[in-house]
């Protein structure tokens, strides 16, 4: 049956010639995102009714399989998917080795629930928009210098799994300098929403915004163009290419769809904007495939460059727990919770680094009371400013390392309450007076992962805690769990 409605729905839509872009734009979606397909779960039956369809448009308007069959099949973690990836080739003699890669996700969420996630601006808008810019291209091929890739991912919800594999096998077969940008189209289906369609990306390219604004203009239609992918929470089908260093560009009408909602559905498309976009992506594709000063701009967003940059700058909050051990007497005093908080500066080179932190910190450790184990006899409290300095050992890259570090600390004390502590140990002489000037030793094991750093540390004075003649000798000890972000 679901054989039937395929050859079906292709039919039709393959037999509408006489059809307006538009029109043929209004099937793909309807069809791409209509329950049959069951939300077009990645590596599922329906995703590959979905891929049969696009497949029959490509070989129907006249695209060659890039890699000898149509499908592109791949594994992940044991489960097995499929790309869709044709090519139109350039008519230039040398540019016609490099490559121009369009590419759209044709996965979504599948069932849950019992709701069907029809995905239809996500990305039934996308696929369909990329079905019609390859019929654009086909038609105006003898203008194209270098070839174009056309690719219809699969598994982007769940990992970018179509993409990267897409990324990996070209960057080993032409080679990742041969592809000179790769274009993401994903949820293309909002624009009169939206007002804009948003172009993320535009730094990665040389003389990028202009290229990009010029040709909107002859397209009457409005871009948003951002220099650089920067979300860390959301990722699209660049990726793969776009740490491999290949420019790259995000084009989306943004998240205003029911986003990952079972409304994402046909009806609420707006098709006249899906056709305005899909004319303009066609013209500026077929533009910088017939462009030889086309170039990019040797640029890569922060997100997708995986070398630590020289200069990383941070900020930490710790949790403290603060003993004095009396040195000579075997006194240790009792742990106390205290706090800091600060900012943190690495200087990296490689996989070593000079770690720095500039703490605000407030100090806490209780006496015991000699005579009753679970009493004591009071707090010593002191607020200091503490720059510790490590030397870093961290085998990792700028998206997750393992750390430790071994330096030295320094800490101003400006305010203490020593003078005001009666204390069985020192009992018999004069106040206590706190050294204003502490130093010691530092040590740290920490974890990042992304943005995300959690250290700990730990610190034991070198100097005296107490000054002046006949104080007990005594040292603070210090355990800090920390919890920061890096820029
Ligand atoms: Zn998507």
């Amino acid at each position: 049956m679901k054989r039937i409605i395929l050859a079906a729905a292709l039919l039709l839509s393959l037999a509408a010639g006489a059809q307006t872009r538009q029109e043929r734009l209004t099937g793909h979606v309807y069809y791409l995102a209509s329950d049959e397909l069951q939300g077009r779960k990645a590596g599922t039956e329906f995703a590959r009714m979905a891929a049969d369809y696009i497949i029959g448009h490509y070989s129907q308007i006249g695209l060659k399989p890039f890699f000898g069959e149509w499908t592109v099949p791949f594994t992940k973690y044991g489960k097995e998917y499929t790309d869709v990836v044709g090519v139109i080739e350039g008519n230039d003699p040398e540019l016609k080795d490099e490559y121009i890669v369009l590419g759209a996700h044709y996965d979504h969420l599948g069932v849950k629930n019992g709701n069907v996630y029809n995905g239809a601006d996500d990305n039934a808008s996308g696929s369909a928009a990329l079905i019609e810019i390859a019929r654009e291209l086909y038609a105006s091929r003898e203008n194209l210098k270098r070839s174009v890739i056309i690719a219809a991912f699969d598994a982007e919800e769940i990992g970018l799994y179509g993409s990267s594999f897409l990324a990996d096998t070209l960057s080993k077969t032409v080679g990742k300098d041969k592809i000179k940008l790769m274009m993401s189209i994903d949820m293309v289906g909002w624009y009169k929403t939206s007002g804009k369609l948003e172009m993320e990306g535009v730094a990665t390219i040389r003389d990028g915004k202009n290229i990009i604004s010029s040709e909107a203009e002859r397209c009457s239609i409005t871009v948003d163009p951002k220099r650089f992918e920067k979300s860390v929470f959301t990722a699209t089908d660049t990726e793969g290419f776009a740490k491999l260093g290949v420019p790259t560009l995000a084009v989306s009408t943004g998240l205003k769809s029911p986003y990952h909602k079972p409304e994402d559905d046909a009806e609420l498309i707006d098709y006249e904007g899906l056709d305005r976009v899909t004319g303009y992506i066609s013209s500026l594709s077929g533009a910088i495939a017939s462009d030889p000063s086309f170039e990019g701009s040797g640029r890569v967003a922060r997100k997708h460059d995986s070398r630590r940059r020289f200069i990383e700058f941070g900020v930490v909050a710790g949790l403290q727990s603060n003993h004095i051990d009396f040195v000579k007497s075997s006194l240790l005093t009792k742990r106390s919770l205290g706090f800091d908080a600060g900012i943190q500066l690495d200087f990296n080179f490689g996989n070593f680094g000079i770690g720095t932190r500039a703490l605000y910190e407030k100090q806490v450790s209780e006496f015991p009371d000699l005579t009753d184990a679970f009493a004591s006899t009071g707090s010593y409290v002191q607020q200091a400013v503490t720059v510790p300095v490590l030397l870093m050992l961290k085998p990792g890259d700028s998206t997750a390392d393992f750390r430790v570090g071994v330096g030295g600390y320094y800490s101003y004390v400006f305010d203490s309450n020593a003078s005001q502590l009666a204390l069985p140990a020192a009992s018999l002489l004069s106040p206590l007076q706190v050294n204003p000037d502490q130093y010691g030793i530092a040590v740290q094991f920490g974890l990042k992962a992304g943005p995300l750093l959690l250290t700990y540390d730990f610190r034991r004075q070198l100097n005296k805690l107490f000054a002046g003649d006949g104080i007990p000798d005594a040292r603070l000890l210090n355990y800090t769990f920390t919890l920061g972000y890096v820029f």
